[in-house]
């Protein structure tokens, strides 16, 4: 498949499968055996690679030509400081990009007047704020005055000004609820016709065990589309409980979003998420919470860049030091080209390890609008367990650790 100019290709099955894929379908085409050229070459790749032996075509199927971004789409949620043709970049390169706060505005304004026609939402960022601070902000009201801005940004989808929601906050997630109810009632009455969502900034203790219940009751009677985001110091979905309960919640409210996440986005869109926003750096990928600061190991400064055979956020210098991976850190997304992953170790000002990742962001989302829907959250499910088998493969044979994130055992579990 080619799109906007970069090709794309997925591949799956664990190393020791795709080996053997090249004996057993040897009269089939074998994803596994085209990602692996011969030493020096760097092929284009012209077709979507479904996972092994799942039923290889060599095209698209038309499900994935008509999907939106907002129906199966992830999205590029980026960093405060990124530059104009870095987003426009990463916005072709996945389906879509979210930008954030007043400095975003200003970028959504000139992606447009610069011709970009693509998926853009605005993020106003309002959980960022103090959650008691005084909400008026004009004669009209914050939602007023946001629904004006993002109008006239033209904006794809509107997002609302929501206030951040502390663990068992109930009085605040009431009132933030009905804060949301109110922008979406403004949304629709605008002229600039586009589909409004409530953001939901909520600790992950929403999803534990002890608070899921609540949250799923208070959310019981509201009918508007959610952009959900979790915020942690640490990994929102780091648990068992939290990757569980988002998974329940999805299957009620099946056009429920995610904004700042990582690739458990795409766990989320397997279970049948709207759209999912990753985001291109560690802090638009894991908002730590209102007032709290994330977990950072600021001597490295090495970029961390998607992982397509682990599946996961490792850093640049990791990847170096993984000698002797036997070409598995090779990477055929379509900005890579076969090239390995393991020469993105270079300061993290370098836009090429973000690209490379919103390439294999947007290429498994691809993947995963090719399926059926209900057969999705299994072949997700499968691919994080094979992931798991590659990273101790990895391990095996350089050394170097690759320690995967308690999400991804979380997503492998699932039944
Ligand atoms: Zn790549």
């Amino acid at each position: 498949m080619t799109k906007h100019g970069v090709s794309v290709t997925v591949v799956a099955g664990t190393i020791a499968e795709r080996r053997m894929s090249e004996q057993q379908c040897a009269s089939r085409v074998s994803p596994w055996s085209a990602a692996l050229p011969a030493r020096g070459e760097h092929p284009r790749f012209d077709r979507l690679a479904l996972p092994f032996c799942l039923g290889v075509s060599g095209s698209m199927p038309k499900t994935t030509r008509r999907a939106t971004a907002l129906s199966g789409g992830v999205l590029m949620y980026a960093h405060k400081s990124i530059e104009y043709a870095e987003a426009k970049r990463l916005a072709e390169v996945a389906d879509g990009i979210v930008v954030l706060g007043s400095t975003g505005a200003g970028l959504a304004r000139r992606l447009r007047t610069g011709g970009y026609s693509g998926t853009v939402l605005h993020d106003p960022v309002e959980y960022e704020n103090d959650p008691n601070r005084p909400r008026a902000a004009s004669l009209f009201g914050l939602e007023d005055d946001t629904v004006n801005l993002q109008a006239d940004l033209r904006v794809t989808a509107y997002l609302s000004p929501s206030a951040y929601v502390a663990g068992g906050d109930t009085r605040q997630l009431d009132q933030v609820l009905a804060d949301g109810v109110t922008f979406c009632q403004l949304a629709g009455k605008r002229q600039h016709r586009a589909p409004a969502y409530m953001v939901l900034p909520l600790a992950t203790a929403w999803l534990s065990k002890r608070l899921y219940p609540t949250l799923r009751a208070s959310l019981s009677g509201v009918t508007e589309r959610i952009a959900l985001m979790v915020a942690d110091p640490g990994d929102p979905l780091g648990s068992a409980a939290a990757v569980g309960n988002l998974v329940d919640l999805l299957r009620a409210r099946p056009t429920t979003s995610m904004l700042r996440t990582d690739a458990s986005g795409l766990g989320a869109l397997a279970w049948g998420s709207g759209f999912v926003a990753v985001g291109t750096t560690p802090t638009v990928r894991h908002f730590a919470g209102w007032g709290k600061k994330g977990f950072a190991k600021v001597a490295d400064p090495s970029p961390r860049v998607l992982c397509r055979t682990v599946l996961y956020y490792v850093r640049g210098s990791r990847l170096a030091a993984a000698d002797g991976d036997q070409r598995l850190l090779d990477c055929r997304c379509g900005v890579c080209n076969g090239l390995s992953l393991r020469r993105l170790s270079e300061p993290i000002d370098d836009p090429t390890g973000r690209e490379h990742s919103a390439a294999v962001l947007a290429e498994i989302a691809a993947w995963l609008r090719s399926l059926p829907p209900r057969d999705r959250p299994a072949a997700w499910r499968d691919e994080c367990a094979r992931a798991l088998s590659d990273a101790a493969t990895l391990e095996g044979l350089t050394g170097a650790i690759f320690d995967p994130p308690a999400a991804l055992k979380a997503w492998s579990r699932l039944p």
